[in-house]
C-alpha cells in the first residue's frame, strides 16, 4: 500500500520539478487540501512534515481543529464557499482564509475574529475565467476590496487565490494563471505584505505553477479520490 508519507513525498517532488521549469523564480508552498478525510490521515501527513492544511466544510473542518487543538505549528486554511451566518466559525478558528469575494465577507470575519488571536490572513478569490458555477470576484473587484481588508485591524492582506475551469486546454489555462499572476504582482506593488498566488490543483499542478503560483493545494494526489 502506498502511504500518506510516499504521496506527499512524491507531490512535493512533482512541485520541484515544476518549480525548476518555470520562469518564475521562488518558493511555491503546498498546502495539503484534506477535506472529507480523516484525522488519521491528517496525523500521518503531519509525521511527515506537513503543517499546512485545507478545508471546505466548516462543522467538519472545526471538528478536525479542534481534534489537533494542542498539535504545534498546525496551520488551518479555509477555502470553500463563505455563507455569511457561517463566518464566524471560520473567523474563530482558521488561520488563514483563501476565499474571500466580497465585502460583506470581509467586514464580517474582522468584526469576529477574536482580538486575542493575530490577524486572520487572508486572500481573495477571483473568478478568472468568469465561471458561473464558481465563486471568487471579478478582477475589477479586486482594488476595492484589497482596499477595504488593508483598513481592516483583524484581516492582513496576503494575495489572491483562483480556481479555474477544468479543461484539457492547456493554453487556456495557463492563460488563465497568467491573468492571475498579472494582478497579483499588481496587487503586490500596491501593498508590500502581499505574497502569495494560491493557484494548482492535483490535475494542474505544472500549468498553475508555470504561471506563477507560489502556492499549490493539493488534495487527491496526497489522500486519495474524495466520495
Ligand atoms: C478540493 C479543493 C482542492 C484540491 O483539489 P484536488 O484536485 O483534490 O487536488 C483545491 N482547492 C480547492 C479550493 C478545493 O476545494
Amino acid at each position: 500500500m502506498v502511504t500518506i508519507a510516499e504521496r506527499l513525498r512524491s507531490a512535493y517532488q512533482r512541485l520541484a520539478t515544476a518549480a525548476e521549469k518555470s520562469p518564475h523564480n521562488f518558493p511555491v508552498r503546498l498546502l495539503a487540501v484534506s477535506k472529507t478525510k480523516p484525522a488519521e490521515l491528517i496525523q500521518a501527513a503531519y509525521d511527515f512534515g506537513q503543517r499546512s492544511f485545507g478545508e471546505s466544510y466548516v462543522q467538519e473542518a472545526i471538528d478536525k481543529i479542534r481534534h489537533f487543538a494542542n498539535t504545534p505549528d498546525i496551520e488551518w486554511h479555509f477555502i470553500g464557499p463563505i455563507q455569511s451566518n457561517k463566518s464566524r466559525p471560520i473567523a474563530e478558528h482558521f488561520h488563514w482564509v483563501q476565499s474571500v469575494d466580497r465585502e460583506k465577507i470581509a467586514k464580517r470575519l474582522n468584526e469576529q475574529r477574536p482580538a486575542s488571536l493575530p490577524p486572520l490572513q487572508v486572500l481573495i478569490q477571483v473568478n478568472i475565467s468568469a465561471d458561473p458555477a464558481k465563486s471568487g470576484c471579478m478582477p475589477e473587484d479586486i482594488a476595492p476590496l484589497a482596499k477595504l481588508i488593508s483598513n481592516c485591524a483583524q484581516l492582513n492582506l496576503r494575495g489572491l487565490m483562483t480556481i479555474t475551469e477544468q479543461t484539457d486546454d492547456e493554453a487556456k489555462q495557463l492563460y488563465y494563471f497568467q491573468q492571475m499572476r498579472a494582478c497579483f504582482d499588481t496587487l503586490r506593488a500596491q501593498y508590500p505584505e502581499v505574497d502569495t498566488l494560491s493557484m494548482g490543483m492535483s490535475g494542474d499542478l505544472e500549468t498553475a505553477v508555470a504561471g506563477g503560483s507560489t502556492m499549490v493545494r493539493i488534495g487527491t494526489d496526497i489522500f486519495g479520490q474524495r466520495q
